[in-house]
């Protein structure tokens, strides 16, 4: 997978360098190029942000900048560096566009996997108030397939972060990422039944006088699948009983049935529905 990133800091990416993305990027698995946006400024202070059309505080990252920049990257640029006009070619070829911004929809587990399965992606890295709200909208009129994300209900001070949580999602479900593939079939969030994951132990079994659930000693793995699985169920309904709303009734089995009405959920409709005790 090939992966731009545009930033007024792209020092901060060296972090990728480390760990499990770093090993990606030496096999040949990604390619990650951070640009410094200021490249592509032609005034002598390198600027990208100006004072809000309509008054307010901060500054917004200009359009005329984050376009010479993303026309180049996207191959919409003709060689005299003006604006070409998109063929069905260059945007079928062109890389996802992704913006992080706090406003936007939430980046999910669903996203991640989607964007796993995609060649290449631009994520253009926001600064200062953000980045002029016509940026996206022009590159979508231009039928370049640009998302905007918020990776939580808080605000950071630039898109860096956000998009680092962004590619260690996506990047860790492309096929050969892992070492042990299995680690990432169960996990929270994961699949269409998605859970919260059930509680991890490891040895010794009595720590501190703390003991693991003697089931797990059991050496019955049946029950240990019940175990976990029930405890799945129940951490959900109390962490996140949004995601046990949108289980599929038919794919449950009977015991998960017997689990979710003992915690207070009716499981004949096409979705669990909480009963008011
Ligand atoms: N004025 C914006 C607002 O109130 O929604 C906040 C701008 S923030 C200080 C600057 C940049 O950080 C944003 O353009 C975006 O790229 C990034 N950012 C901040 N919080 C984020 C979040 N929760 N998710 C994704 N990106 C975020």
């Amino acid at each position: 997978m090939k992966i731009d990133i545009v930033s007024v800091f792209p020092e901060y990416f060296e972090v990728l360098n480390l760990s499990l993305m770093g090993k990606a990027q030496s096999k040949g698995l990604l390619e990650i190029t951070a640009h410094n946006l200021r490249d592509w400024t032609h005034d002598v202070h390198h600027s990208v942000d100006d004072t809000p059309v309509g008054g307010g505080a901060g500054m917004v990252m200009k359009p005329e900048v984050w376009a010479e920049c993303l026309d180049e990257l996207l191959g919409l640029a003709d060689a005299a560096g003006t604006a070409a006009q998109p063929t069905s070619e260059t945007s079928s070829a062109a890389p996802v566009l992704i913006f992080p911004n706090p406003s936007a929809p939430l980046f999910t587990q669903r996203d991640a996997t989607e964007l796993s399965r995609t060649e290449h992606l631009l994520f253009g890295c926001g600064r200062y108030e953000g980045y002029d709200s016509r940026i996206p909208d022009y590159y979508r009129a231009q039928g370049i397939d640009v998302r905007e994300y918020s990776i939580g209900d808080y605000v950071l001070n630039g898109g860096e972060v956000a998009v680092s949580v962004m590619l260690e999602a996506i990047t860790r479900l492309m096929p050969g990422f892992m070492g042990n593939p299995d680690s990432i079939v169960e996990e929270s969030y994961t699949g269409e039944g998605a859970l919260l994951e059930h509680r991890q132990y490891t040895k010794p079994a009595v720590w501190r006088g703390i003991s693991v659930p003697e089931v797990l000693l059991s050496g019955d793995h049946g029950k240990v699948d019940r175990f976990r699985r029930d405890e799945e169920l129940a951490r959900t309904n109390e962490i996140r009983p949004d995601l046990i709303a949108r289980l599929d009734c038919k794919a449950l089995d009977k015991a998960d049935r017997k689990t979710l009405m003992a915690l207070g959920w009716e499981v004949s409709a096409a979705h669990p529905r909480k009963l008011d005790r």
